[in-house]
């Protein structure tokens, strides 16, 4: 399984890309490095990658624009990779579409956990598995969530763009209605072992929902906070 899988390695340190080339190679991937920005961007429009590693800080582009460029254009895994000391990079990366990020420097073990959960995450979306019969729609207050589909609609009929990291942790609420998930729950639904306990990931991601969901996303009445704990997604759900 793992040969199918082609990654493009963005990393404009030889000795850095030279190491994230031959771990995910012994893993049994293709892959093609890049130096700059640049350069990705072009090989991008070539092949179809299934997945980026994307260092942030690069002599061309900014990794972020880059990022922002990459999710416009694709639905490709984008995985950031970033220094301890640029914090705010990873809720940035997050917020330009990336799905998960890596601080430099990093265990290859992480690393490669990491790269694994996020492509066993992105087949189920693709895949062509995806006939009626397969269709899971989940209604609320006149919106639709289409789960096989990764979809969706507000009540105006309008489609509402989501990341993978929003939809994922929006299936999530959803699934559970009513009741309260710790933010623990939510990381694993996000597919995210390795966030640590006072990591704000689930925070940024609920207000960035709430601003795409919310009438007044500052007295939410979708997504409840339960204070030092957790999100309840409060409207009645239906299913069809
Ligand atoms: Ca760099």
């Amino acid at each position: 399984m793992a040969r199918d899988y082609h990654i493009l390695v963005l990393e404009d340190e030889p000795a850095t890309r030279a190491l994230l080339a031959s771990l995910l190679e012994a893993e049994g991937y293709r892959v093609t490095p890049a130096e700059l920005g640049a350069q990705a961007l072009e090989l991008i429009t070539q092949y179809s990658f299934d997945l980026i590693l994307l260092d942030l800080n690069l002599p061309d582009e900014d990794g972020l624009f880059i990022a922002r460029e990459l999710r416009a254009k694709s639905d490709v895994g984008i995985i950031i990779l970033t220094s301890r000391k640029e914090d705010v990079d990873r809720v940035v990366g997050l917020e330009m579409g990336a799905d998960d990020y890596v601080t430099k420097p990093f265990f290859p073990r992480e690393l490669i956990a990491r790269v694994k959960n996020l492509l066993r995450r992105l087949t189920p979306a693709r895949g062509g598995r995806r006939g009626e019969a397969g269709r899971e729609i989940r209604h609320f207050e006149g919106w639709a969530m289409d789960l096989a589909k990764r979809s969706l609609t507000n009540a105006q009929g309008h489609d509402v763009n989501l990341t993978r990291a929003e939809f994922d942790l929006l299936t999530a609420l959803v699934n559970s209605a009513g009741r309260v998930l710790s933010r623990d729950q939510l990381l694993d639904a996000i597919g995210s072992q390795f966030w640590t306990p006072v990591d704000r990931t689930i925070d940024v991601l609920v207000s960035r929902l709430r601003r795409k969901m919310e009438a007044d996303p500052k007295s939410p009445t979708i997504i409840i906070t339960s204070h030092g704990y957790g999100y309840k997604f409060a409207p009645t759900v239906s299913l069809e």
